[in-house]
């Protein structure tokens, strides 16, 4: 006796449209597995790192050694003023009359002369970064200037507040208006 089922065309296709179902099932399958073992893979993958600094600064004075280090979370003493406060900025060492470079391209945003912190020149260096040159003379540059990265900003004169260090530049910069380290922009002093 023939088996009922194999024999009517009915059932026939039944089982075609089962098998194909099946086949079809499978299909989907593996292509979801390939598909979650290639984005699972692709995870995995170390991301290259994104070169978001390609902007190289100039140091603001040729061959400067380091002074006071930036402190803007721990008091530092200051001797000229006999006191602890925070240093907002770096100091560079050098001679009276050392030409201040501008460390990038930027405006001239403020040129003040004051009395305890020689000519202060304010430097609008874009992205949100600004720059602030103290203990300077001899600056001939206006508000609204532009200047670009090596620009002579003006000379090393005399800075009250930090007299007792010797000649020096200081420099803040502040970044959103929040201080940040100078030397983490600059290239490191061993370069020079
Ligand atoms: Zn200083």
């Amino acid at each position: 006796m023939k088996a009922y089922h194999s024999n009517n065309p009915k059932t026939k296709n039944y089982k075609t449209a089962i098998i194909s179902l099946a086949v079809c099932g499978v299909l989907v399958a593996v292509s979801v597995a390939l598909a979650l073992g290639l984005s699972l893979r692709q995870k995995d993958v170390p991301v290259e790192p994104v070169v978001n600094n390609p902007i190289t600064y100039t140091m603001p004075i040729a061959g400067a050694e380091a002074g006071q280090e930036f402190s803007v979370d721990k008091l530092v003493y200051n001797k000229t003023l006999n006191q602890w406060r925070t240093h907002n900025g770096v100091d560079f060492a050098c001679n009276k009359g050392a030409e201040v470079l501008a460390i990038y391209d930027g405006t001239v945003t403020k040129v003040e002369v004051t009395t305890l912190e020689g000519t202060v020149v304010e430097i609008d260096h874009g992205e949100g970064l600004v720059a602030t040159y103290k203990g300077l003379e001899n600056v001939t540059l206006n508000k609204g200037d532009k200047v670009t990265s090596g620009q002579k900003i003006g000379e090393i004169g005399t800075m009250m507040t930090e007299s007792l260090e010797g000649y020096h530049l200081h420099l803040e910069m502040t970044l959103n208006g929040k201080f940040v380290n100078p030397m983490d922009y600059l290239p490191s002093s061993q370069e020079k």
